[in-house]
């Protein structure tokens, strides 16, 4: 078996170990919400009047986990489903 250059098997190696996490998804600007919706990063209601923001897939984050940054939730969620 080749090793990697660390000499460890690639697959085990940290460093070489293929990346198969995209990169961390862009969140959309703050907007109003003018409709309910259910935050994706914790299944909240988002209302009407709430600050709301796209969270870089196909869903929308409530002001609390729009605030976090790019994060682990979202990225957990996308990998489990590819
Ligand atoms: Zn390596
Ligand atoms: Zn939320």
């Amino acid at each position: 078996m080749a090793l990697c250059e660390h000499f460890l098997d690639p697959g085990a190696c940290a460093d070489c170990r293929p990346r198969r996490s995209a990169p961390p998804p862009e969140y959309g600007p703050w907007f109003e919400a003018s409709y309910t919706g259910v935050c994706s990063g914790c299944d909240h209601m988002i209302r009407p009047g709430d600050q709301a923001r796209h969270d870089g897939y196909d869903g929308y984050l409530c002001a609390a986990c729009g605030d976090t940054g790019p994060g682990l939730t979202t990225v957990t969620v996308a990998g489990g489903l590819l």
